[in-house]
C-alpha cells in the first residue's frame, strides 16, 4: 500500500516558483530520500507536505487528498516534520521537549512509556534529561528533535538534513539511531538529505531533484551503481 503520493506538487515563494512538479511515492514502512543540489527544492517539498508552504498538485495520505490543510491538520494525521535547523526549544529541558512533541495526545501512560523507549533508543539524552535544550551538543539536539518527533506516535516522519553541521561520527551515530528507530516501529520516512552516502544507509529508495524537478528515481542500488549520481552526490 502507498502511504503518501506526490504528483505534480509545485511551489512558488512570491513570484519565484521553486517546485515545477515533484513526483514521489512512500509506501507502507517505506523509506524514500530526497536527493539534489543546494537550492533544488528539497525542504520546499517537505514544508509542502507538513502544510507550511501553499502547493499545487496533488499531495494524497492514506488515500486522502491533504494539499491545503493547515499544518496542525497535517500533523494531526500523523505526519511529524523534524526541520532543518532542528526546532528544539532551547528553553526547556529534554523531558518537557518530549512531553511538547505528544502535545495532541491524552494517553500519560502511553506518553510516559514512549519517554522511556526514546531514551533507550537515545541514551544521550538519557544522562541530559534536565538540561535546557540549548545546552546539548549538536548530535544530541538532532537526536532530541528526532525523539521529539516520534513522541507524537507519526505514521510518517520527514526528516531534514539530519546530518547538517555534525561531525562524520556523529552523523552517523544519528542515522545509526534513525534505522533503529524504522525496523523498531516501521515508521514511513521521507528523508532529505545532502549527503547521499548517509542517505542510502537508511532509505530503500529515493528521488533526484533537479531545479524543482523530479528528474531521476530508483531504488538506493539502482542509484548507488549510477556513474552521474556517483560524481554529483557520492564524492566520486
Ligand atoms: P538547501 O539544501 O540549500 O536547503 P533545498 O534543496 O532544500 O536546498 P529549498 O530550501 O527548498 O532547497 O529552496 C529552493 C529554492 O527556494 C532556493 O532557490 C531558495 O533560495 C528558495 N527559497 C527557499 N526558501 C525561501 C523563502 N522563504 N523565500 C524565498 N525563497 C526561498
Amino acid at each position: 500500500m502507498t502511504l503518501l503520493e506526490l504528483e505534480g506538487l509545485t511551489a512558488s515563494y512570491g513570484p519565484v516558483q521553486v517546485l515545477e512538479g515533484v513526483s514521489l511515492s512512500v509506501p507502507d514502512n517505506g523509506a524514500v530520500g530526497i536527493l539534489g543540489a543546494n537550492g533544488a527544492g528539497k525542504t520546499t517539498t517537505l514544508r509542502a507536505i507538513s502544510g507550511t508552504v501553499r502547493a499545487g498538485g496533488r499531495i494524497v495520505f492514506d488515500g486522502k487528498d491533504i494539499r491545503g490543510l493547515r499544518p496542525d491538520q497535517v500533523a494531526a494525521l500523523g505526519i511529524a516534520h523534524v526541520p532543518e535547523g532542528r526546532g528544539t526549544l532551547g528553553d526547556l529541558s529534554v523531558r518537557d521537549n518530549l512531553r511538547v512533541g505528544a502535545y495532541l495526545r491524552r494517553d500519560r501512560k502511553g506518553i510516559a512509556a514512549d519517554i522511556d523507549f526514546c531514551l533507550e533508543l537515545f541514551p544521550n539524552l538519557q544522562d541530559r534529561i534536565t538540561s535546557n535544550a540549548s545546552a546539548l551538543s549538536g548530535g544530541e539536539q538532532q537526536m532530541l528533535a528526532v525523539a521529539r518527533a516520534i513522541m507524537s506516535k507519526p505514521r510518517l516522519l520527514l526528516l531534514d538534513e539530519a546530518s547538517l553541521g555534525l561531525a562524520p561520527s556523529t552523523a552517523k551515530n544519528v542515522y545509526d539511531a534513525i534505522r533503529h528507530l524504522r525496523l523498531t516501529l516501521g515508521i514511513a520516512m521521507v528523508v532529505v538529505e545532502q549527503n547521499a552516502n548517509l542517505a542510502f544507509t537508511l532509505v530503500d529508495s529515493a528521488t533526484v531533484l533537479e531545479t524543482g524537478r523530479s528528474v531521476l528515481t530508483g531504488t538506493s542500488a539502482e542509484l548507488k551503481g549510477m556513474d552521474e549520481i556517483r560524481r554529483a552526490y557520492l564524492g566520486g
